[in-house]
């Protein structure tokens, strides 16, 4: 019986096959067919069958923002429930000052103090920004592993 030269055959069975799989058998790579993968630990296999079309990266962020507005919006808050500025300032645990330069928007309240004039005050000062990051639109290519390794470095 002649074998034909141009197939590849099947390191474990010796099966005819076209498109081998690489697969690590205790340390040693064979080139094998389907039916033999089972014996081992596939590294590649057979690169007509890849298909790598959605690479998406694809990431959105959710920014928070300080309102613009926010010292109006925490000075009228605050008249509206009649509070003098060391009586906000006591409610949330900060400094008089602190408030004064806030509602004259002179600085700009971090986001946890944002938060607490929220909770407190009941008025939104956090606005959410949304952005759309390393959008990559699908490759719809069929990638080889040398592809896909070279993507990876
Ligand atoms: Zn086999």
């Amino acid at each position: 019986m002649i074998n034909q030269v141009s197939a590849m055959n099947c390191e474990m069975c010796g099966r005819n096959i076209e498109n081998p799989y690489d697969v690590n058998v205790e340390g040693v790579v064979m080139q094998l067919c389907k039916n033999c993968i089972r014996f081992g630990t596939i590294i590649n296999k057979p690169k007509s069958i890849i298909k790598a079309n959605k690479i998406d990266i694809k990431k959105d962020e959710i920014t928070e923002v300080i309102a613009e507005d926010f010292a109006v919006k925490i000075k009228n808050a605050r008249e509206l429930r009649q509070l003098m500025q060391k009586d906000l300032a006591k409610e949330i645990g900060v400094k008089e000052s602190l408030i004064h330069k806030v509602e004259s928007g002179g600085m700009e309240p971090s986001l946890d103090l944002a938060k607490k004039f929220e909770k407190f005050l009941s008025i939104k000062l956090i606005e959410k920004q949304k952005e759309e990051l390393n959008k990559i639109k699908s490759n719809k290519n069929t990638l080889t592993i040398g592809d896909i390794l070279n993507i990876k470095q």
